[in-house]
Formats: structure tokens, sequence, C-alpha cells
């Protein structure tokens, strides 16, 4: 099917209690592999792209490896911008055909991260896509961007009212605890203040620097509001590393597409846990219906 908007996607998951899983793709292998496996799980999926991603390959390459998964497959698919922070970039997004968008202005003071926004607000509703925003600074390294702990803040929900108020966003990405990257000892996650933030917004989460939290940590966000969560270092390293396995296994093996077989299942495995553990499975249905 043509490619999704974001905002009813993560509506019906903050709704019924589960979360939709979003990956940061690397390249076409890792894009089908991201939809395949919730095709086989009948769920809902987001295919998202950071803009080094973006910048390394194009937008018109991107577009076609996720129009061409999503295609023939029968369930619900959104390509979504993950951090950015150029307003031509998210534009020419738009255009391009990416369905949702996110703007990252979380480092400016909070009027002139609002004021940005609105302009993305613009951009979005222009082309009928969806929109995320953050506020409040979520630690770790994002792109070539450091957080560092002590620098982090985490959102007040007040604030977080206001501008998400404002903005009528589909999915709102702030500060509760999660890292970029992986974790040095245990996350400490604010699930109160997911609570509270999710009370006051009424709008679907986003829970970012999923790599590294244990299930319980899922589920309880998942309670809380957490309708959208990014898995990006997670598969940086089964890429990388089902690539090497394989070559370490089959040294005299040369034949290109075993190699890239073998990577493909690894992604493929990953994606599906993730996903079977936010709850997506059979979700896709539901969506369709209501979007019917
Ligand atoms: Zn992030």
């Amino acid at each position: 099917m043509p490619l999704v908007n974001m905002k009813p996607l993560l509506r019906d998951a903050m709704e019924n209690g589960y979360a939709v899983a979003a990956f940061n793709l690397v390249d076409y292998g890792s894009t089908k592999a991201m939809v395949k496996a919730a095709e086989e799980l009948n769920a809902p999926v987001i295919c998202q792209t950071s803009a080094k991603t973006i910048k390394f390959y194009s937008h018109k390459e991107i577009v076609s490896w996720v129009r061409t998964a999503a295609e023939d497959s029968p369930v619900p698919v959104v390509l979504h911008l993950d951090h950015c922070k150029d307003l031509e970039m998210i534009e020419a997004c738009a255009k391009a055909g990416w369905t949702s968008i996110m703007i990252d202005a979380s480092e400016l003071p909070f009027e002139e991260n609002l004021e940005m926004s609105k302009r993305v607000r613009d951009i979005a509703d222009k082309y009928g896509v969806g929109m995320e925003a953050e506020l409040g600074q979520i630690m770790g390294v994002e792109d070539d961007m450091v957080v560092a702990e002590e620098e982090s803040v985490l959102t007040d929900p007040e604030d977080a009212q206001k501008f998400c108020d404002a903005l009528d966003l589909s999915a709102f990405a702030c500060a509760v605890g999660t890292a970029h990257g992986f974790y040095h000892g245990d996350p400490k996650v604010d699930f109160d203040r997911i609570e509270a933030i999710n009370k006051l917004t009424k709008t679907p989460m986003a829970l970012h620097g999923g790599t590294g939290l244990s299930d319980e940590v899922f589920r309880k966000a998942i309670e809380r509001g957490a309708a959208k969560i990014n898995i990006s270092t997670n598969l940086k390293h089964v890429f990388v590393e089902s690539f090497v396995k394989y070559h370490m296994e089959n040294p005299k093996d040369f034949e290109p597409l075993r190699v890239i077989d073998a990577q493909y299942q690894a992604c493929k495995l990953l994606f599906s846990s993730f996903i079977a553990k936010f709850g997506g499975e059979n979700r896709a249905p539901a969506y369709l219906s209501k979007a019917a």
C-alpha cells in the first residue's frame, strides 16, 4: 500500500496501549527487512532516516526503497525523518515523499524552539504529512551531536503541554531519562514524568534511545503513553556484526548474495523481536479499518 501519515497510526497506538517500532534504515536491505518483519507480524512500522543517511544517499533513492518495499505490502508503513535541524532538508523530504518529518530545535530556548517548530508545522500542513518535535534534551550521541549527561535537560510537563497545544503533533519527543547510543550503567527512566507529560499533552510520545532498555522499561513506558519507540544503535551493530560473522564462519564463500542474505535475516529477526515486544502484532487491521 502507499506510505501512510504517522498521525492516525500513533493515535491508534496510544489509545490501544501499544507502540509502533521506528527503525533507522541504512540501505535497501535493511528497509526491506523492516517492512517484511512488520508484514509477517501484521503490524505497522516506521522506517526512519537520519539527516546523515539522506546526505549519504539522496532523497530520491531513499523514497524509492521505502515505497518499493511498502507497495506490495498490506501493512501500513511510514517514512519518517528523524532529528533534523535544517528547514530546507525538512521541506525537501516532505516534498520528496516522506510521510512524517521531525524538527529538533531542542537545544534552543523554549520560545525559539516553539517558533522554529511552528515553521515546520506549516511545512507539514502544506504537504499533509505527520510531524514530530522535541522539547528537553535527550542525552547521548545523535548523528554528530553530543549531549552529555550533565547537559541533558528533562522535559517539564507544563512546558510540554504549552508546546504540544501549539503544535498539534503526531509524536512528541522529550527527555525522560533515556539516551541515544548504548547505556553505561542502568538507565534511569522517569516513569512519573512520562505519565505526567502524557496526561497533559494527550500526544503520543516518541521514546528515543530504545537500544538497551529492558522489556519491563518498555512495558511501563508504553503503559504511560510511549507510542513510538526508536531503535537505531542496535541495528547498526547487528548490521555490521552479522556481515562479519558470516564471513568468519564461511571464509571461503565469496558469494555476495549469501552474505547479504545472512545480514538481511539477522536484521529482520531484530526488527521482529522489537515489533512483537512493543505489542505491534496484529495491529495493522485495526488501523486499516479506522483509516478506511
Ligand atoms: Zn533520537
